[in-house]
C-alpha cells in the first residue's frame, strides 16, 4: 500500500490537469453533445499503457441520433494471472450551465489558495472518473503482478436514465463477466452509498366536459375534480406517506420517509405564448392532469404504492358523482440496496480506515443513479457508489472539487483494487523470507 500510496501523492498534478481536460469536453445533456470526444480522449490516454478500449455506441436507444450519438467507452487492463474484474463505472455527461456563476463552467480554473477545481461536471462526476482512471494507473504501475482485470467505462446520459449508457452496456452483457462495481458519484470521500430509493412517476388525469364558462353549470369542471383530488391527498396521502419511515440510512434524514412531490399540474385552455397578446376563451376545463413523483422505499411494494394512490380517487369518486380520472404510468425504477456484507462494500470499508484513519459512512441515495441498471439488467449486487465531492454541489452554479478529496478518493480507490485483485502487501510480507 505504501508504494501505491506515493505513486498517487506523485500524480497529484496529472490529477488536476485530467480533471480539467475532461470538464473542458462539454459533454452538455440534452442534447447530448461531444459524447464520442470525451471518449476517445480517454481512449487516447488509456490505450498506449496497454488498456483495450471499446467505443461503443447505443444505436437505438432513446436519445440516439445521427446528430447527437450516443458514445460510450469501456477500457480493460488486463492483469498477470486470472482474478476478479473490478469495475468504475462514471457517466460523462453534465447537466446544463443555468444562471448564476461567478466562474467560467468550462474553463476549469484550479482555485490554488482553496484547493479546488470550478466548473460544470467537476463534482458530478468528472472529478470522480479522473480519480478512478489515476487510482488505477498508479495502482497498475505499483502492482503490475495484481491478479483479474480493470476496466473504467464512461457512459452517456446517466442524467436522463442511463438508456443510452450503463442499461445498453448491461444489455449487451457488459457486466456478465464483472465482479464488483464502484460507480464514482460524489457521496464525499468517507461514505458508501449503497443504493437508492425506488421511483414511480405517473400521470393522474380527471375528466369533465366543456361547456361557456358564462353557464359553468352546463358543464362539468375537471380543474374542480382535480381540487377534491389535491384536498383528499393533503387530507389523506400526505399523512400517511410521513408514516412509512425506512431502515435504508437514506441521506439526507428528510428522505428516509415515503416523499411525494407534484411535478406539474395542468388544466384547461393551453397557457399563452410569450408575446401572445390576445384574451383566453371562457371555457369550462373538460382535462385536468398531474405529474406526480413519487419516491419509495425498499420496504415498499410498488403495487401497493400505485393501490393507494388508485384508493385515494375512489375515496374522491365516493363524494362526486361525475368524478372520473385516469393514471397513467411515466417511469419506474425498484429502490437498489447492496448488503454490508458484500464484498465491494467490504473492501470499500477497509479501505477508508486505512488510508483516511475514519470509519465509513453508510448511505443512500434518495434519488436514482445507474446502480438500478448494473442490478437489474446486468443482475449484478456487488455494486456501490463511492467518489469524491460533495453532493449538495451536483447541478448548481459555481461546481466544484477538492483537490485533496479526489486524491484521498483515489487512495481509496487503490486499497480497494488491493483487496479484490489479489495484492495485500501486509500478507506478502508476513508471508516472505525471514
Ligand atoms: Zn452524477
Amino acid at each position: 500500500m505504501t508504494e501505491f500510496l506515493t505513486q498517487i501523492d506523485s500524480r497529484r498534478n496529472a490529477l488536476i490537469q485530467l480533471t480539467q481536460d475532461l470538464v473542458r469536453i462539454p459533454t452538455l445533456n440534452p442534447p447530448g453533445r461531444h459524447y464520442r470526444d470525451i471518449c476517445a480522449f480517454i481512449e487516447a490516454r488509456l490505450a498506449p499503457q496497454g488498456w483495450r478500449c471499446e467505443l461503443i455506441r447505443a444505436h437505438g436507444a432513446p436519445g440516439d441520433s445521427e446528430a447527437y450519438p450516443r458514445w460510450n467507452l469501456v477500457a480493460r487492463l488486463e492483469g498477470a494471472r486470472p482474478g476478479q474484474t473490478v469495475h468504475f463505472n462514471s457517466h460523462h455527461d453534465v447537466v446544463e450551465v443555468g444562471h448564476g456563476w461567478t466562474r467560467d463552467p468550462f474553463g476549469c480554473e484550479h482555485d490554488t489558495a482553496e484547493d479546488r477545481i470550478y466548473g460544470r461536471g467537476t463534482c458530478d462526476m468528472k472529478g470522480g472518473l479522473a480519480a478512478s482512471i489515476i487510482a488505477a494507473e498508479a495502482f497498475a504501475a505499483a502492482h503490475p503482478e495484481f491478479a483479474g482485470g480493470i476496466e473504467i467505462s464512461a457512459t452517456a446520459d446517466e442524467e436522463s436514465g442511463g438508456y443510452g449508457g450503463v442499461a445498453y452496456l448491461a444489455e449487451q452483457g457488459r457486466f456478465a463477466h464483472v465482479d464488483a462495481v464502484l460507480i464514482p458519484e460524489p457521496l464525499h470521500k468517507d461514505r458508501i452509498c449503497l443504493g437508492h430509493r425506488g421511483v414511480w412517476w405517473a400521470e393522474i388525469e380527471t375528466q369533465g366536459r366543456i361547456a361557456h364558462g358564462s353557464m359553468p353549470f352546463l358543464g362539468d369542471s375537471a380543474i374542480r375534480h382535480m381540487g377534491a383530488v389535491l384536498e383528499e391527498m393533503e387530507r389523506t396521502l400526505w399523512p400517511l406517506l410521513s408514516t412509512k419511515h425506512t431502515a435504508m440510512p437514506v441521506i439526507p434524514e428528510g428522505a428516509r420517509t415515503s416523499t411525494l412531490n407534484i411535478n406539474s399540474i395542468h388544466g384547461g385552455e393551453a397557457e399563452r405564448q410569450a408575446g401572445d397578446t390576445g384574451l383566453p376563451a371562457p371555457n369550462v376545463a373538460d382535462r385536468c392532469r398531474i405529474v406526480i413523483d413519487r419516491r419509495f422505499l425498499i420496504e415498499e411494494d410498488l403495487a401497493e404504492v400505485k393501490r393507494e394512490v388508485t384508493a385515494m380517487l375512489e375515496r374522491v369518486r365516493a363524494e362526486r358523482p361525475s368524478f372520473r380520472s385516469e393514471v397513467r404510468d411515466l417511469f419506474e425504477v425498484i429502490p437498489s440496496m447492496t448488503e454490508k456484507s458484500a464484498p465491494v462494500v467490504q473492501a470499500t470499508a477497509a479501505a477508508i480506515a486505512e488510508v483516511l484513519g475514519v470509519e465509513a459512512a453508510y448511505v443512500v441515495s434518495p434519488g436514482t443513479y445507474d446502480q438500478k441498471h448494473i442490478d437489474r439488467i446486468g443482475k449484478l449486487k456487488n455494486c456501490i457508489a463511492y467518489g469524491p465531492g460533495v453532493l449538495d454541489l451536483a447541478h448548481q452554479p459555481d461546481e466544484w472539487i477538492g483537490v485533496q478529496d479526489m486524491v484521498d478518493s483515489a487512495k481509496v480507490m487503490g486499497g480497494v483494487l488491493g483487496r479484490l485483485l489479489g495484492v495485500d502487501e501486509r500478507a506478502r510480507l508476513m508471508s516472505g523470507p525471514r
